[in-house]
């Protein structure tokens, strides 16, 4: 899971009337939930691309880019510019993995691509392409720099077949878009154009806003808030989809072969709150997950609704709309939240893991005191964050406590670029299903439960998740169902 941006100026003359760089890093910077291991900027500077890319948020590697280019401030002033924010899914945590990633082909043209997303077989092709006979000398593990190849390969060819003239290059977009499999919103960057496009799955969102002055792609909407893009003025890409803009203008491609699976999990989980994804608020679509939730329980005698904060913030509100509660008890603050530990299903290694989630959340003082409390949580993978937030309630001296999941359980890994967990790793495979998780959870809680007390779990069920949204078919549930639609 990673976060892609590009801004570029409709008319090139106006450089230096804005700065390009800055509001790229400010796109980037709303999207640090999507990457916060490292940020990459490239923008062309003359006959080729600058780069700069490093560990750390997007705002932070700005900042070291204004204290690299200190005495040669020109460098920075640029008609376009693009961007990523890292999370690790494939390939390791080295410099080498930040992206954007770039290429010179035997022409000299320059190319940079950053991309969201994963390929399934990237291994194979990889061995395939280095099996060729050709140099290609990889520098990095991750799929953006095997696109990006396959497309310059693909473009030399082309060239080749017409004596050195000129090929379209949106024929080598296509091909790519044809030949790899897997997951991948992508934006590639020359000195003159980008390009931006989306898998025949449309798994990872991907957005273009534009003003009178600028265009601006990013992976969510929320980061195109920060640049005040009117909403009439956003198109989302579409499966398959390729979008090209030059100096000439803005041109749209669709290539055929289509199968969306877009990610559902980016509206349960991953996508922030203030977007709006594939049309949809995705507020409005978790508050809709915990009204299903709570008519499970049309009869539960509730004091307290409190959500995992924060990505269940808008669940646990729609729970608490549904049954009636009044403000007084709808208590998303119940657990004071350290927003300076980082998201923890976000850092790598379970070690660190652990650790952040003891650091992160502390209760109110007296707040769950013989309380009967609904936590709303939005999914479990490993159980590891939800069972020390229960135990940590029940100490607290609460009655009962009702854990509520806005989702299925969790079964399978993803190999679309959330890098969840491995299939081992997973409560369902760990304890044998649900009953096995439920068993798990209560076994594990029930010593720091006072005489009497009670602890219950519900999840949201396959048939109410799929009913969330309007063509279940069109929607990737792997992670729930395991029906892999890319294998
Ligand atoms: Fe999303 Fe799960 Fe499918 Fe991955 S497997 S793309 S997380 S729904």
């Amino acid at each position: 899971m990673c976060g892609i941006a590009a801004i570029k100026l409709k008319d090139k003359s106006r450089v230096g009337q804005f700065d390009v760089l800055k509001m790229l890093a400010d796109v980037l910077y709303q999207m640090t939930h999507r990457g916060q291991e490292g940020a990459g900027f490239v923008w062309p500077y003359h006959n080729r691309l600058e780069v700069y890319k490093n560990f750390g948020y997007a705002e932070e590697v700005y900042t070291q880019i204004l204290a690299h280019y200190a005495d040669k401030l020109d460098k920075l002033v640029t008609y376009q510019a693009l961007g990523h924010v890292r999370y690790p899914t494939e390939g390791s945590s080295l410099r080498e993995d930040l992206q954007p990633t770039t290429a010179s082909s035997v022409f000299g043209r320059v190319f940079a691509l950053a991309d969201n997303g994963n390929l399934v077989n990237y291994q194979q092709e990889r061995e395939l392409m280095e099996g060729a006979g050709m140099r290609f000398g990889f520098s990095s593990n991750n799929e953006a720099e095997l696109i990006l190849h396959a497309i310059i390969v693909h473009h030399y060819y082309e060239r080749i077949k017409k004596n050195g003239g000129e090929a379209d290059f949106i024929k080598s977009i296509e091909y790519a878009l044809k030949y790899f499999r897997g997951a991948f919103s992508t934006i590639l960057m020359t000195r003159n154009n980008i390009f931006a496009f989306v898998d025949r799955f449309g798994f990872r969102p991907l957005i273009l806003g534009e003003t009178e002055d600028f265009w601006v792609l990013a992976s969510e909407s929320c980061a195109l808030d920060i640049l005040h893009i009117p909403s009439q003025r956003r198109t989302e890409l579409q499966a398959g989809q390729i979008c090209h803009l030059s100096d000439e203008g803005v041109e749209w491609y669709q290539v055929e072969d289509i199968n969306p699976k877009k990610c559902i999990f980016e509206y349960v989980y991953f996508a922030r709150p203030d977007s709006v994804l594939w049309g949809r608020p995705v507020y409005r679509y978790r508050e809709n997950l915990g009204k299903i939730l709570a008519s499970y329980d049309k009869d539960l005698q509730v004091n307290i609704v409190m959500p995992v904060p924060d990505s269940a913030n808008f669940i646990a509100y729609g729970y608490a709309l549904a049954k009636g509660l009044s403000l007084a008890q709808f208590m998303p603050w119940a657990l004071i939240r350290n927003h300076y530990v980082g998201r923890t299903f976000i850092k790598p290694g379970q070690t660190v893991r652990d650790e952040s989630v003891r650091k992160k959340f502390n209760p109110l003082p007296g707040i769950f005191k013989g309380q009967r409390v609904v936590v709303i949580d939005d999914s479990i993978v490993r159980g590891t964050t939800i069972l020390k937030i229960i135990k940590m309630i029940f100490q607290a001296g609460a009655k009962e406590v009702h854990l509520r999941i806005g989702s299925p359980p969790k079964k399978a890994p993803c190999y679309y670029a959330i890098a969840s967990s491995t299939q081992e790793e997973h409560a369902w495979h760990k304890y044998g299903g649900l009953a096995g998780i439920v068993n798990y959870l209560k076994k594990e809680v029930s010593p720091y439960m006072s005489q009497g007390a009670k602890f219950t779990v519900k999840y949201l069920s396959h048939q109410d998740l799929r009913k969330t949204v309007d063509k279940p078919e069109d929607y990737c549930l792997a992670c729930f169902d395991g029906k892999y639609p890319v294998k």
